[in-house]
């Protein structure tokens, strides 16, 4: 007992630790009284092992411990993740990853004032809507542009500016919920307009909008199904036979595109997703679509058409409450300056890993298998199929190759992956755990290597 009291004795007090030139760092970056906290903690777990017969821990060790537990008391919530999935846009994994030249872009605007809405050569307040549009009129060929938040707040501001206690014509086949319980038609009615269903949910004609038409009609609307897909026995109006019928009547064509194409997925041997610029020419007069979809960019959303409609949003009260903030604006800027400069296929993550073959996910995978080479736990480069994801191109996947790890209990091997530093997301197929190095970047392969690893060991 007595030998069990004197261990007790040698145990430094918080306040020696807190005096010891290895706290002072610590003090610096998370406060006295956060460390004084980590500390006590550290010293009953101490105590403890004394008493299990442990002997006394030194004051750098105690001090590494209290590193540990701030570390963890103050890691946030929302924090970086690899994305093994193979889904591209990963809806609960943050969507599109942002360009290099993006990133800068919000990082430089971040750190300091910025022109936001402020003209240099006038010396005046200037519009933060004119950074985006000048590029998105430039891209898509429309007469004029807006960008808010996301693209449900731009339906809502559509919605609320040319619809408010009117009509508006949409297809039953198009009444989509969007993700996350988000239903289409709930956001139509909070902006007060009317909702007018026509035709079936496999076929809706031109007929049945014209039939609905009433004198208290205010748009006919286009929802792309860009989640889904309906095969079989199906027919949805053109756009262009839409846009044509609206104008008839004097009334607008609005589109809700999602997904944000401003180049043809065609190219990639992949469906076609219609893209802004064909919106646009079919005769749409507002385009609405996300930033963060197969755009590659930012959360936003992007409003294109005609330039009396633009105006009247713009002049909407509600534009304040939905408007991007400056982050979001620079990284866009410079994902859209991408596509004005042609280097969009090289400088867009999304798009860098659609374009991707199966071939060179193969050889990341067997770089992979190569680098885990003797760890106990196999794995082998199998065939498997990525997915864009994220409401775009439903249902179509893409050829690649995974890493397939044979675990005993790949649900416990997932789950200490997730645990990582940088926690890993992978997939689980047939009993295996599947990596695929499309969604991960170059940039992270010595990452996944060293949390597989650990794990495997
Ligand atoms: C994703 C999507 C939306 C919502 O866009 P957010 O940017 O997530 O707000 C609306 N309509 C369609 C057709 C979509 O695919």
């Amino acid at each position: 007992m007595t030998d069990f009291n004197a261990k007790l004795r040698l145990l430094p007090s918080i306040d020696r630790l807190l005096n010891d030139s290895g706290a002072s760092e610590l003090i610096t970056h998370y406060g006295r009284e956060a460390v004084r906290d980590a500390l006590r903690i550290v010293l009953d777990a101490a105590r403890e092992w004394i008493r299990q017969g442990g002997s006394p821990p030194t004051p750098s060790v105690l001090l590494n411990s209290a590193i540990e537990v701030l570390g963890k008391t103050y890691q946030p919530s929302l924090r970086p993740v690899i994305n093994a999935t193979g889904v591209i846009i990963h809806t609960n994994l943050g969507r599109a990853p942002l360009s290099a030249a993006a990133q800068e872009a919000m990082v430089a605007v971040a750190a300091g004032y910025s022109t936001l809405e402020y003209e240099l050569e006038a010396g005046t307040r200037g519009k933060r809507d004119h950074h985006a549009e000048t590029l998105l009129k430039e891209i898509t060929g429309a007469e004029a542009a807006m960008v808010v938040n996301n693209n449900a707040a731009a339906l809502i501001l559509v919605l609320t500016t040319l619809a408010s206690s009117r009509e508006v014509i949409i297809s039953r086949g198009q009444l989509i919920e969007i993700g996350g319980g988000f239903r289409l038609p709930d956001i139509m009615t909070r902006s007060g307009a009317k909702l007018i269903e026509v035709g079936t949910t496999n076929r809706t004609y031109l007929d049945d909008f014209a039939d609905a038409i009433t004198p208290q009609t205010a748009l006919l609307m286009r929802v792309h199904a860009s989640n889904f897909k309906q095969v079989g026995f199906t027919h949805q109006p053109e756009l262009n036979a839409l846009a044509e019928l609206a104008h008839k009547h004097g009334l607008f064509a609005l589109d809700d595109l999602g997904s944000g194409a401003l180049i043809d997925t065609a190219v990639y041997g992949m469906d076609h997703e219609p893209t802004v610029q064909e919106a646009l020419q079919a005769g749409a007069d507002l385009v609405a679509f996300s930033g963060d979809k197969l755009l590659g960019g930012p959360q936003a959303g992007i409003i294109a058409g005609k330039a009396a409609l633009v105006d009247k949003l713009k002049k909407n009260p509600l534009a304040r409450a939905v408007r991007i903030d400056k982050l979001c604006l620079a990284a866009l800027v410079a994902t859209l300056t991408h596509y004005k400069a042609g280097n969009a296929l090289t400088q867009i993550p999304v798009l860098r890993m659609i374009a991707m073959t199966a071939e060179q996910c193969r050889a990341r995978a067997e770089a992979w298998a190569a680098d885990l080479g003797s760890e106990p736990i196999m794995s082998e480069v199998i065939a498997a199929e990525s997915t864009v994801g994220g409401g775009s191109l439903p249902g179509a996947t893409l050829p690649s190759y995974v890493l397939a790890i044979h675990a005993a209990n790949a649900d416990e091997f997932a789950a200490r992956l997730r645990r990582q530093p940088t926690p890993i997301i992978a997939r689980i197929a047939d009993g295996r755990v599947l990596l695929d190095p499309r969604t991960v970047s170059p940039q992270q392969d010595a990452d996944v290597i060293r949390a597989l690893k650990a794990v495997m060991a």
